[in-house]
């Protein structure tokens, strides 16, 4: 589904990623971890066709998509949950949804706006509120629904459980593993390792722009220790 060859990414003088290269297959959630600072988003933007990577190559269903825009990415049915949960604060939770259905066609966006309000009955509810009102964790749901307007094959998640209680934590996991099951692959990028890899098929580890490690759910166990003091448990 997806393949990163070498990819190698700077901001002027700074070398944000260094020779990386992972893949993700089909139906697989795939979890990239790492201490702040590591990379990862510079990852998922390179991807998304946000950074234009120095050096390297992107490859999506088997095609070079490396200097694609985001947009026509997202009509290939590849989306980013960004992080930060970036909406527009001034636009109402169905502007928001409608917007990020911008790719499909008129008729399309009002099932699907209906359909991830079933997902998210919580949106909804304040369907004609402001976003900037939302909590964080409606919020955070918000930013997933946008991602779900286009029905991607592949969503890239940086960061879904940041700054969340932990119920909600829980709640979002509880969605991936669900978008899993309806055949979504995913890239998922979090600092809470260890519920990431309750949901993951497989994990990447990211240190200063390069990747040191790799695990299948079998070696998740050997990654304990190294939590600690890569990132603090
Ligand atoms: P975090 O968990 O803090 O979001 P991250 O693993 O996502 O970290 P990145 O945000 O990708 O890491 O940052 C990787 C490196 O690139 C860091 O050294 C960061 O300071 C630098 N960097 C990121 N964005 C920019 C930018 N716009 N301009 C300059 N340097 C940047």
């Amino acid at each position: 589904m997806l393949a990163v060859e070498g990819l190698t990414a700077r901001y002027g003088a700074i070398t944000a990623l260094r020779d990386v290269s992972l893949h993700v297959d089909e139906g697989e959630i795939v979890c990239l971890i790492g201490p702040n600072g590591a990379g990862k988003t510079t990852l998922m933007s390179s991807v998304t066709g946000l950074l234009r990577p120095a050096a390297g190559t992107v490859s999506y269903r088997g095609e070079d998509v490396t200097r694609l825009p985001p947009d026509e990415l997202l009509r290939r049915g590849l989306a980013l949950v960004p992080e930060r949960r970036r909406i527009f604060a001034d636009l109402t939770v169905e502007e928001n949804l409608l917007v990020a259905g911008i790719t499909v066609s008129s008729g399309d966006r009002r099932r699907r706006i209906t359909e991830v309000m079933e997902i998210f009955p919580v949106l909804g509810e304040k369907r004609a509120l402001p976003a900037g009102y939302l909590s964080g964790g409606q919020a955070q749901q918000l930013a997933v629904a946008r991602a779900l307007m286009t029905r991607p094959r592949l969503i890239l998640m940086d960061e879904p459980s940041l700054g969340l209680a932990p119920a909600l934590v829980k709640v979002i996991f509880q969605l991936v593993a669900r978008l899993r099951d309806d055949g979504t692959t995913m890239l998922v990028v979090e600092q809470n390792a260890r519920k990431a890899l309750d949901v993951a098929d497989r994990a990447y580890m990211l240190r200063t722009g390069r990747l040191v490690d790799e695990a299948s759910q079998e070696d998740f166990a050997r990654w304990s220790d190294l939590f600690e003091s890569y990132v603090g448990g």
